[in-house]
């Protein structure tokens, strides 16, 4: 057994060796965390003062099928009571790799079928320009290194991925290694300047010729894109943009990337949302979150037959990979996790209430302070707002978001600040009731603010 700290002093004690991840450290050091989880059950957690809270952004957007789910943790342990580690490197390979890359060659849309595992999000879409590299480079096309992002995109974090990420975060890096371009943030409410929401995905489309033009194609591996930018806001493109994006980087050989660590595994009603929710074909898929619904830590770059079969043309190695790619208990874990998503219909009962979510929040739009509340499904965002008519912010000083979260908070809900944003990313498995309540809650707390 462990030797766990148990009681909130035991636990805040030992916290002070912890460095939390994208946290204000100075606040941390001078106040502490603010709150210990340590327990949770399907769409519940518990904290370390025994407060039983609504899991309003399923652990981080990835909680999908609830938390505590017998089947997955069984699977867990029947994998490492038979095998606890072997790699996939070099011509190794074993049962549970092999079963997983299969499940999702089958989910995955057209002819994605050969899956690199990793370890998260930014692994896998470091995987993703690595593997195009790899493949521009076998092509005799070894100029073809650039990617286009956009302002706003939420990649990742090791040093490639977040350079991927929208500017503000990477502190330059990628203009000095001139690798990445950040074209437009596909935002019609905040963006659209007056234009109808079609003229606003031609503007974009437009932008998007000139930048490649520009740039040149030959010197262009790849877009990557979320189908709805997540943390950059809960973004949903112009109706089309997604399609044409794709049909005018075909025209220019230019791979597309669809970042589905949080869009996949039922979020938004399916398996994958690049296809059947937006209606393109992308050449590589990128996912991690849903796949085990957080049960271990996984991701998986899903490319392309076309791609692999240059890549795996004679001569040469693939020179990528980590320890841990394809570990038998994660690939154990997201095994069962999409077999209880089969069974239990979870992406189709999504369909509905998702559809219930998206609709209760986007009900608190009445609200003075409320500008725009967007998204779609299991994936929301509130944009507050000072002034309705302008759309002026307030004051970032004012933490509005991280207000309203607190009174959430004490009223029995986890949401999720992002500045004077709110993030509602929910377990898929929530009851009308339990929407209904967490719409309550949201309404009386950020009236608590106004
Ligand atoms: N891509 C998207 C769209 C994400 O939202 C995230 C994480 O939130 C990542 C990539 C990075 O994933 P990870 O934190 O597992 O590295």
């Amino acid at each position: 057994t462990l030797d766990l700290p148990k009681t909130t002093d035991d636990i805040l004690t030992r916290d002070v060796h912890l460095v939390q991840s994208w946290a204000d450290l100075n606040s941390l050091k001078q106040n502490g965390a603010t709150t210990a989880i340590v327990e949770a059950e399907g769409s519940y957690v518990t904290d370390s003062q025994g407060n039983r809270l609504i899991d309003g952004i399923g652990g981080l957007w990835c909680v999908n099928v609830g938390h505590k789910r017998a089947e997955i943790i069984d699977a867990i342990t029947e994998q490492l009571n038979t095998l606890d580690f072997y790699s996939t490197f070099y011509s190794f390979t074993h049962p549970s790799a092999a079963a997983l890359a299969t499940k999702l060659a089958e989910l995955a849309p057209g002819n994605l079928n050969k899956v690199h595992f990793g370890n998260s999000g930014s692994v896998a879409n470091e995987t993703a320009v690595r593997v195009l590299h790899h493949y521009y480079k076998r092509l005799g096309q070894p100029s073809k290194r650039k990617i286009l992002s956009r302002h706003g995109a939420y990649h990742g974090s090791t040093h490639l991925a977040v350079a991927m990420t929208t500017p503000h975060y990477s502190d330059g890096w990628h203009k000095a290694e001139g690798i990445v371009h950040h074209m437009r943030k596909p935002h019609y409410w905040r963006e659209g300047d007056g234009m109808s929401e079609a003229e606003f995905t031609d503007a974009l489309l437009a932008d998007m010729k000139a930048d490649i033009e520009s740039i040149g194609a030959e010197n262009i591996a790849c877009f990557i894109g979320e189908p709805i930018m997540g943390a950059g806001g809960v973004i949903v493109p112009p109706a089309g943009y997604h399609k044409r994006a794709a049909e005018l980087c075909a025209e220019y050989e230019i791979k597309v990337v669809s970042d589905e660590v949080v869009t996949a595994f039922g979020r938004l009603g399916y398996f994958f949302a690049s296809k059947d929710v937006f209606d393109f074909q992308p050449d590589i898929i990128t996912t991690a979150k849903g796949l085990t619904s957080g049960y271990q830590p996984l991701s998986a770059t899903i490319m392309s037959d076309e791609i692999h079969e240059v890549i795996s043309g004679p001569g040469g190695v693939f020179l990528h990979g980590m320890t841990y790619s394809g570990h038998p208990a994660a690939a154990a874990a997201g095994l069962a996790n999409i077999a209880l998503m089969e069974r239990e219909q979870i992406p189709q009962t999504v369909r509905s209430t998702g559809k219930h979510f998206e609709a209760t929040l986007k009900g608190l739009d009445d609200l003075d302070i409320v500008g725009e509340v967007r998204g779609s499904h299991f994936m929301i965002g509130i944009e507050f707002v000072k002034d309705k008519e302008t759309k002026e912010i307030f004051d970032p000083a004012l933490n509005i978001g991280l207000r309203v979260a607190r009174k959430a908070q004490e009223r029995g809900l986890i949401a999720r600040p992002l500045g004077h944003i709110l993030i509602l990313s929910p377990t898929l498995i929530l009851t009308p009731e339990q929407i209904d309540t967490i719409g309550a809650i949201l309404r009386e707390s950020i009236l608590d603010v106004m």
